[in-house]
């Protein structure tokens, strides 16, 4: 199967649906017409949650356990 013909391939942000663009300029989702270039960047995300959390864990060392149970009780 040649996948170059498909273009890109997307998991929609909004229905999770996986799908290819066929080369064309806008990936829109063929189950809800969602705009993927609408998407929450994940890369963005991934930055924050890590600049929030790795100058911390390191310090915390022993109360990382307490930490993760409380967030577990979040839940
Ligand atoms: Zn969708």
């Amino acid at each position: 199967m040649d996948t170059a013909k498909l273009g890109k391939r997307y998991r929609c942000y909004a229905c999770d649906t996986l799908f290819y663009d066929l080369n064309k300029e806008a990936a829109i989702c063929p189950k809800c017409q969602a705009d993927q270039s609408n998407a929450p960047k994940p890369e963005r995300k991934i930055q924050e949650v890590a600049e929030e959390a790795s100058p911390d864990v390191e310090e915390i060392g022993d109360y990382e356990e307490d930490f993760t149970e409380k967030t577990k009780d979040k839940k």
